[in-house]
């Protein structure tokens, strides 16, 4: 790997608006941390760029140099690839501005936001646009991969909802791809992950949403968990796409609605939002209530950024982490099986197994509308391996790995890349499946030596 020569260091430097951060740095340590504490990278330079032009700049020397590079948008990809070992890293962490025009229904956002900058922003005028479902996730590495979160069934992926994007290609220049500008970069940025640019901007468009929404969590014992999942599955077989419900099992936390002494046994959680009329809402959730004998629940109309936020306790940064991921178009009862066993042997309180719901909006798209394909998932189920103790590692990534495999017969294929871990490479062709021949012919047009290539790599054709 070439070494970073302090003649070339002035250069980057030199009319750089934003700050370069070197190992010797005081913030370095701070700079080169990330969500998942798995994570140990040791870039050579981070440049915390301040504008699109700070990221020209970074591009330009990362390839004349010859150096690895990074991008790091919000820092939560699971697989760690915002940094690099020896590398240069384009952190945008520095680059959060939204800008809505409530008019024309669209946002600005620039490619360090987090979902709670850009909820922020489009909620002070009562809009939306489909993202995540916890609010330090960053917009750019969420939106890249697909992005799905409560608002998909209703309005589709996130990147159903992108109208365009400022790129900064391997070249150095500043292009913008839309449906009638590089509609083939435009495509491929639409699920294709960090392969092909940084995108220093995203322009969404933008739903009324709340700024009110019925939300909350009903929460039964892990005994009558299969019984639930089954009637979960019956539910929302015939739910509106304004009904979103997702399940997730794990030990309970302290929350102040359930009996003390329900606190760290095992749960099965079903989190819904309703994004209509609450009154109509509170009629359609009605059945949940009766899928078993509920510990306890914490429903009500509370504000949308609110409930973005309410899962963030959970996912705080600074744990180790190791996730794996099926996409599943029926849920079949041997799953459940699968899902009851593997939660009947949590290796810590804070691993947990979630089913997010998609379906509705986020499958009328044909599988090669954008580059994002799954458009046959109505479930996507994570397993969240996760635990503080180094000496735990071991244990909890063979249950994640177990259970992975347990459940895998019942998967309908593909795999959604933003679930990814840093031992999933192979899994690339398969999340692209038919659509990863036109990415790798997009890939050659504007990335041919592979610059990009610290993400789940889509090889130049
Ligand atoms: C706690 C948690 C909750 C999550 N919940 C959801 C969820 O509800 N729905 C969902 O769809 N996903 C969810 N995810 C997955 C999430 O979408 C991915 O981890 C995503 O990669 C995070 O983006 P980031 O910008 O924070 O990550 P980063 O680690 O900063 O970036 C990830 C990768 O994206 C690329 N990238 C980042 N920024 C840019 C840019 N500006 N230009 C070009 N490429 C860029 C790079 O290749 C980078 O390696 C969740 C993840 C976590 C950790």
């Amino acid at each position: 790997m070439p070494t970073l020569r302090a003649r070339d260091l002035e250069w980057l430097k030199a009319g750089f608006g934003g700050t370069i951060v070197l190992p010797d740095d005081g913030a370095y340590e701070s700079a080169r941390t990330i969500w998942n504490a798995m994570i140990d990278k040791r870039p050579a330079v981070i440049a915390r760029c301040a504008t699109t032009s700070d990221v020209v700049r970074a591009v330009s020397f990362a390839r004349d140099t010859g150096l690895l590079l990074a991008i790091r948008g919000g820092g939560h990809n699971i697989a760690g690839n915002a940094m690099c070992d020896g590398g240069l890293v384009v952190d945008l962490s520095s680059m959060k501005a939204a800008r809505v025009d409530p008019v024309g229904l669209r946002v600005t956002v620039e490619g360090g936001a987090t979902l709670a900058d850009l909820d922020a922003a489009t909620q002070a005028y009562g809009l939306a646009t489909p993202v995540g479902i916890n609010s330090t996730t960053g917009v750019a590495g969420l939106t890249l991969g697909g992005g799905f979160g409560w608002l998909s069934r209703k309005h589709g992926m996130t990147v159903d909802n992108l109208e365009s994007a400022e790129v900064v290609t391997a070249a150095g220049e500043v292009v913008r791809a839309s449906a009638t500008e590089h509609p083939d970069l435009f495509w491929a940025l639409r699920g294709g992950g960090g392969n092909f640019g940084v995108v220093t901007r995203f322009e969404f468009r933008l739903h009324r949403v709340g700024p009110d929404v019925l939300s909350g969590l009903i929460v039964y014992p892990i005994a009558e968990a299969k019984t639930v999942l089954q009637r979960y599955r019956d539910f929302l077989a015939d739910a509106p796409d304004e009904l979103s419900v997702w399940a997730f099992l794990r030990r309970a936390p302290p929350l102040p609605f359930l009996p003390p002494h329900v606190h760290g046994t095992g749960m099965i959680a079903l989190a819904l939002s309703y994004f209509g009329d609450p009154k109509r809402g509170e009629a359609l959730i009605e059945p949940l209530r009766r899928f078993g004998a509920p510990l306890g629940e914490h429903v009500g109309v509370q504000p949308y950024v609110a409930w973005q936020q309410a899962f963030d306790p959970l996912l705080t940064a600074g744990a180790r982490n190791y996730w794996k991921s099926h996409n599943f178009s029926t849920l079949e009862d041997g799953l459940f099986d699968a899902v009851v066993a593997a939660v009947g042997t949590l290796p810590s309180p804070q691993c947990e197994i979630f089913l997010g719901a998609v379906g509705g909006a986020t499958t009328r798209p044909a599988a090669d509308a954008t580059a994002y394909p799954n458009r046959d998932a109505r479930f996507i189920l994570n397993v969240h391996g996760r635990w503080d103790d180094p000496a735990d590692d071991t244990r909890c990534i063979g249950w994640a790995r177990d259970f992975f495999q347990a459940s895998a017969p019942f998967a309908s294929g593909g795999a959604y890349v933003n679930f990814l871990t840093a031992d999933e490479g192979g899994r690339v062709r398969a999340a692209y499946g038919p659509n990863y021949a036109r990415l790798a012919r997009v890939k050659r047009t504007y990335d041919p030596n592979n610059l990009f290539r610290v993400n789940q790599n889509i090889a130049p054709a």
